[in-house]
């Protein structure tokens, strides 16, 4: 990946961003996409880069900036701060965290909960309940947590991005600042190397408020009533142990970004997404869901009068834990086949199945 690029993934990776918190990465997204026509956020913290803004036929592309994350909703006589959580978390690996807590300055807390010798026997063979943990800053009174923390500030995991063996990554939150990063590719990809109709416009949109129930999209969709949309966000791997492929079918990391057949997807923009991978050779995974997705690709489908949509997805492990992993070249080759797949509709373009 180029220098630049991945720099950019990084930036907006590692800034914590928390649904109904994104401003920092909008504010990394805009600063990179510098080079559209347009850039703008709306009053949902939406953000989109745009490449032909005066042209009818539309496509909307979505990259979700929002992330999981932790709200503070009271704190306890000795500064111990309690907690929500934002988007869906597994309780068995928010115990003993790291977390970075987002007061007036960044603090360091930890993820507190009775040590082992302390559970009681029925305690120890359940899996803890976010109800009983706490956030410790290492306060000793409210006063003195008060003075830094408020309630309804977030917190994020400490974990940041960082490259392991081949062409691989770990982090948090690529779930889905990753979508942000590959929309914001494809757009400069389309206004450096060109092949883009000058009858359609473009719209990459780093969408606010997913994880908490497709919010953004479905403002955005509105706002930007395009004909067509792709949607991207990590998709579950299905190649580690003691997943099924006969149950959920294979999806690999490293085998290419995944193009979702099913009730979510047009069967017009599946095609033409084909068509342009093998037009351009970039490799992919198809990947089946029988009706609605967990992605906001379900609200673009229904917003308005509808929308012919498209859903890729990047092969992901460990997804909403601290340590996702994913492989660097799949992202760069989804960010193509978005690109790709934007080349292909034309101002005619006629979407009906
Ligand atoms: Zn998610």
């Amino acid at each position: 990946m180029r220098a630049e690029s991945l720099q950019f993934f990084k930036d907006i990776v590692n800034v914590p961003s928390p649904s109904g918190y994104e401003q920092k990465a909008a504010e990394i997204y805009r600063k990179y996409c510098s080079f559209a026509d347009e850039v703008k956020t709306d009053s949902h913290g939406n953000t989109w880069a745009v490449l032909n803004p005066q042209a009818k036929m539309k496509i909307m592309l979505a990259g979700h900036m929002d992330e999981i994350g932790f709200i503070i909703h009271y704190i306890d006589d000795q500064g111990m701060l309690y907690f929500s959580t934002i988007g869906g978390h597994d309780s068995a690996i928010i115990v003993g965290q790291r977390v970075w807590v987002h007061g007036s300055k960044k603090l360091v807390g930890v993820i507190g909960r009775k040590a082992i010798h302390l559970l009681e026997e029925d305690e120890r063979k359940k899996k803890p309940e976010v109800k009983d943990l706490w956030i410790d800053i290492g306060a000793s009174t409210r006063e003195e947590a008060e003075q830094l923390v408020s309630l309804g500030d977030v917190a994020t995991y400490q974990w940041e991005f960082q490259e392991v063996l081949g062409d691989r990554a770990v982090a948090r939150g690529f779930d889905n600042k990753m979508g942000s990063f590959i929309v914001a590719e494809a757009l400069r990809l389309l206004k450096e190397d060109g092949g883009l109709d000058p009858g359609v416009g473009v719209y990459a949109v780093a969408t606010v408020q997913e994880e908490i129930g497709l919010r953004g999209a479905r403002t955005s969709a509105f706002e930007i009533n395009p004909q067509s949309g792709l949607a991207v966000d990590v998709n579950h791997a299905v190649d580690y142990p003691g997943v099924s492929k006969s149950r959920y079918g294979q999806l690999d990391v490293g085998k290419g970004p995944s193009v979702m057949r099913g009730a979510n997807a047009s069967p017009v923009v599946f095609n033409m997404i084909k068509d342009g991978a093998a037009k351009e050779k970039i490799p992919y995974q198809v990947d089946v869901a029988p009706g609605g997705t967990g992605t906001d690709g379900n609200a673009m489908q229904i917003s308005r009068s509808g929308m012919a949509v498209g859903i890729l997805g990047v092969a992901l492990r460990y997804m909403h834990t601290p340590c996702e992993l994913l492989s660097i070249t799949d992202v760069e080759n989804c960010a193509k086949l978005m690109a790709a797949y934007c080349r292909q509709v034309k101002p005619d373009t006629d979407f009906t199945p």
